[in-house]
C-alpha cells in the first residue's frame, strides 16, 4: 500500500518560515507555504546578513554551527553569497578589552573557536579599521556574510525546485485549527500540520496565545553606504565593545559588569535606544551599517534621525571606509523571546507557533527547524 505523505502548512515566508519548510521537506512532508506579501518583505530582508554563531550561548552555538552547515548547502545549491569572512569584535576601551580577554581564555573550554588578536593583526586583517584605536580584538572564524535580500529570493526557488514545495504569496491567513486554515480570500485548505511563522504579527492568529507569551517587539535601525570603490572589501565582519553588551555569549565574563556600567553613567544615550555597531557587506560592496532596540511601546511609526547619527558617532569612532555616503536608511521589526533561542506553542494538536528568534533568526533558524522535526521523529 502506498503510504501518503504527511501534508504540512506554513504560514509566513521569512526565515523561521522557510527553514521550517525545508525541514519538513527533508522530511519527507508535502509542504505549501503562505505568505501574505508578494515575497519576503519582514525582518528576514531587512538585516545584517551576519551569520553569527559567537554571539550564541555555549550551550547554542553547537546548534549554530549546524545551522552554517543547512547554510552551505543551500548557498552552494543556488550560488548565492556567502562569505566565510568570520568576525572581529574590535574595541577601544580597557575594560572592553578586559572582557574579550576573559572570554578568549575561556572560550576553548566552552567549546567556541575563536582568537584574541592584537591592534597590529586587526589592522592587517580588517581594512575598514580605523588606524591607532583599537586596543584588542576577537576574531572568530565561524561567521559568514550573506546578502538577505539575495538570500530569501533564492530560498523560495531553491525549496520549489528541490522539493516541489507550493507556495502562495500575496496570500494572508486569516484562521488555522486543527487540520485546516482558511485564506482572506476564504478559501480553506486541509493540512495534517500546520505551523504559524507569523514574525511579530500577534493580532492575526492566535492573539490569546501572544497576549500571554512572554515576547517582546523591537525596532531597529539601519544604513547602508554605497557600494565601496574598486572593489573595496571589509574582511571580517566587525562588532565592537558596545556590541558585548548585546550577545549571551559574552554574559559569562565578570568584566561585563564594568563595561555596562561605564556604558550607562557616560553615553546614557547608547543604552537609551540600545545601541551596538556592527558592520557586513551586501553583494554590491555597499556596507551595511547599525543598530539599535526599541522595544515594545516605546516603538514609533517614524525614524529617528538622533538614532542614525549616534550610531554613525560610534561607527566612525572605530572603523574608517573608504565611503560614507549613505545609501538607504529603513527599519526591521522583530519578535524576541528573551528565554530562548524560540518561542514555540502548540495552542491545538498539531497547529505550531514559532517566532520569537530576537536578532539571532538569521543565525539559527536552519538548525532551529531541523531540530523541531527530529524532535518530532523522535516521539513516533
Ligand atoms: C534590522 C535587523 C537586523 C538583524 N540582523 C540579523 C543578523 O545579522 N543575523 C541574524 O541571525 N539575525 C538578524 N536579525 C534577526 C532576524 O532577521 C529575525 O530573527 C528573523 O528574520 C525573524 O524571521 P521571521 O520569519 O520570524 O520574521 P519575518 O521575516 O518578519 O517573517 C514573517 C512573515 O510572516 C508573514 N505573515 C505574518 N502573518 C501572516 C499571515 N497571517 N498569513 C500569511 N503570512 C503572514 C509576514 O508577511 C512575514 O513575511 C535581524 C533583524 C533585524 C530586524
Amino acid at each position: 500500500m502506498i503510504q501518503q505523505k504527511r501534508t504540512t502548512a506554513i504560514v509566513g515566508g521569512g526565515i523561521i518560515g522557510m527553514a521550517h519548510a525545508w525541514a519538513a521537506a527533508r522530511q519527507g512532508d508535502q509542504v505549501t507555504v503562505f505568505e501574505r506579501s508578494d515575497k519576503a518583505r519582514g525582518a528576514s530582508v531587512r538585516n545584517f546578513g551576519m551569520f553569527w554563531p559567537i554571539g550564541q550561548t555555549a550551550e547554542h552555538y553547537p546548534l549554530a554551527l549546524r545551522s552554517g552547515e543547512l547554510w552551505r548547502e543551500f548557498a552552494s545549491a543556488m550560488n548565492i553569497t556567502m562569505r566565510p569572512s568570520g568576525s572581529a569584535c574590535i574595541v577601544d576601551q580597557d575594560d572592553e578589552a578586559a572582557v574579550l580577554e576573559e572570554f578568549a581564555s575561556m572560550a576553548a573550554d566552552l567549546g567556541y573557536t575563536c582568537e584574541l588578536w592584537t591592534r597590529e593583526q586587526a589592522e592587517a586583517k580588517c581594512p575598514g579599521v580605523r588606524k591607532g584605536v583599537t586596543k584588542a580584538a576577537l576574531f572568530s572564524p565561524t561567521e559568514c556574510n550573506v546578502d538577505p535580500r539575495e538570500a530569501l529570493a533564492a530560498l523560495p526557488v531553491f525549496l520549489s525546485r528541490k522539493f516541489s514545495i507550493n507556495i502562495h504569496w500575496s496570500t494572508a491567513v486569516t484562521h488555522a485549527e486543527s487540520g485546516k486554515i482558511r485564506t482572506a480570500s476564504g478559501a480553506t485548505h486541509i493540512f495534517d500540520q500546520i505551523i504559524i511563522c507569523s514574525g511579530h504579527d500577534f493580532q492575526s492568529l492566535y492573539p490569546e496565545v501572544f497576549a500571554v507569551a512572554p515576547l517582546k517587539v523591537c525596532k531597529l535601525q539601519m544604513l547602508r553606504t554605497v557600494p565601496q570603490p574598486s572593489g573595496w572589501l571589509l574582511g571580517p565582519m566587525l562588532s565592537s565593545g558596545l556590541t558585548l553588551r548585546h550577545y549571551d555569549s559574552f554574559a559569562v565574563c565578570p568584566s561585563l559588569a564594568a563595561v555596562k556600567q561605564r556604558v550607562a553613567r557616560e553615553t546614557p544615550e547608547l543604552d537609551h535606544y540600545g545601541i551596538h555597531v556592527m558592520a557586513s557587506q551586501d553583494q554590491n560592496g555597499g556596507i551595511v551599517l547599525g543598530d539599535s532596540h526599541e522595544y515594545d511601546d516605546d516603538i514609533e511609526i517614524f525614524d529617528k534621525t538622533e538614532i542614525d547619527e549616534l550610531m554613525l558617532r560610534e561607527l566612525r569612532r572605530l572603523y574608517d571606509f573608504p565611503d560614507w555616503t549613505l545609501a538607504e536608511r529603513w527599519h526591521g521589526i522583530y519578535a524576541k523571546y528573551p528565554q530562548g533561542p524560540i518561542f514555540r506553542a502548540e495552542p491545538m494538536p498539531d497547529v505550531h507557533i514559532a517566532t520569537g528568534t530576537g536578532g539571532c533568526g538569521m543565525t539559527m533558524s536552519f538548525g532551529l527547524a531541523e531540530a523541531f522535526f527530529q524532535s518530532q521523529l523522535s516521539l513516533t
